[in-house]
């Protein structure tokens, strides 16, 4: 099957990554006060990778897409982004039996080479774009990465995947790498770690929720633009809590793809997770599949502009068992560009209020015209 074509999806994935054992607790703490009879799986279990899995096997979306296996990355390949120091830190934690590194983020037995699959699928999917073998791949890929700094872990994340590849992508020939990024929480580990170039956009649309501790220190906020060479390259979004399908779709064409055209990628890396949906358990930002296959058609419309059609897709969080999936489905559907929905809402009926979040996109919109040097004057 030819799957060099836009009308296909690459999808890289590695059973190992359900081996990454989270456990139960109350949320993500993994602790049993004991006042529970029933207690549910951290978030960010197997469960809800094996739907998405099986949703793109057996879903109407299966005849487009092809699989593909790969290999665990290697130590030298995580230090494009990471440090020595902090990587050590991983592969000691591994071999004593394990480490809790920060709130919901534990290293247990199994996790380093689950992280170490989902870093070598993600490289290997940015690598079979890059030696033309395809125009979009999506890394299916869990422990997430987007809160991973160069050296920190952080919400649920050791390794900073989609870091990893824009990096490979620069260091295989591509000028300008395009990172945006629609989970929930704000990506700070990719800004961090290109905080101070101007060779990687980073972009991220999320809850407006703050730096949360130590481990992130980062707030997400719409000042923090990069540093040096770096500075503009960074553009948070922070949006207000139940933004929903069209307050996310007035972002992403009045203030991401401006700045895309602008910034001219030779590649893009989109960050998915479905944690921004209408039923996440650790998201409030109220999309359902009709927004998702929205910004999945606007992120395949500024590839074919700029990126010679070229995407990388990396999964982070979405942590609704079902919905999660469901919403997956959807936004690839959108990258596709196909005709009409291949798979219907089985659950959307919240009514939407834009109002609020289309005055926050704008008065982004006017800091960014105001302040960021290669959008100055936009309006
Ligand atoms: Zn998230």
């Amino acid at each position: 099957m030819a799957t060099t074509g836009s009308d296909h999806i690459n999808v890289f994935w590695e059973d190992g990554m359900l081996d990454h054992d989270t456990g139960k607790g109350v949320f993500d703490s993994g602790i049993d006060p004991g006042f529970l009879d029933v207690l549910e799986k951290h978030p960010e279990n197997p469960d809800r990778i094996r739907n998405m899995f099986s949703i793109l096997k057996r879903g109407p979306i299966s005849s487009f897409i092809s699989w593909h296996s790969s290999s665990p990355a290697q130590i030298s390949h995580l230090l494009s982004f990471h440090t020595q120091e902090y990587i050590d830190s991983l592969v000691e934690a591994d071999k004593n039996g394990g480490k809790t590194f920060c709130h919901g983020t534990s290293l247990n037995p199994g996790s380093w080479n689950a992280a170490l699959l989902a870093a070598g699928a993600t490289l290997a999917a940015m690598k079979y774009i890059l030696d033309g073998h395809a125009k979009i791949c999506y890394a299916l890929v869990r422990p997430p990465g987007h809160h991973a700094q160069p050296n920190q872990a952080d919400g649920y994340c050791f390794l900073n995947n989609a870091g990893l590849a824009a990096q490979y992508a620069l260091d295989s020939g591509c000028k300008r790498v395009v990172i945006i990024d629609i989970d929930v929480h704000f990506g700070n580990g990719a800004t961090e770690g290109f905080y101070q170039s101007d060779k990687v956009l980073t972009i991220s649309l999320h809850m407006n929720h703050g730096s949360w501790g130590s481990s992130h220190p980062q707030n997400g906020g719409i000042d923090e633009l990069g540093e040096g060479a770096g500075f503009g390259y960074n553009l948070n979004i922070p949006l207000p809590n139940g933004t929903g399908d069209k307050g996310y779709k007035y972002a992403m064409t009045e203030v991401v793809a401006p700045a895309v055209k602008k910034f001219e990628p030779d590649m893009m890396v989109f960050v998915v997770g479905q944690d921004s949906s209408a039923f996440d358990p650790n998201g409030r930002q109220c999309l359902t599949m009709g927004g998702y296959r929205d910004i999945g058609q606007i992120i395949r419309n500024l590839a074919d502009d700029h990126s010679n059609g070229r995407i990388l897709i990396v999964q982070e969080g979405g942590y609704h068992v079902t919905y999660s999936a469901y919403c997956l489905h959807a936004t690839l559907e959108g990258v596709l560009n196909v005709s009409h929905p291949l798979l219907p809402d089985p659950i959307a009926y919240y009514p939407e209020d834009d109002t609020f979040a289309v005055k926050a996109i704008d008065s982004i919109k006017q800091h960014h015209a105001h302040v960021v040097p290669f959008l100055k004057g936009m309006s």
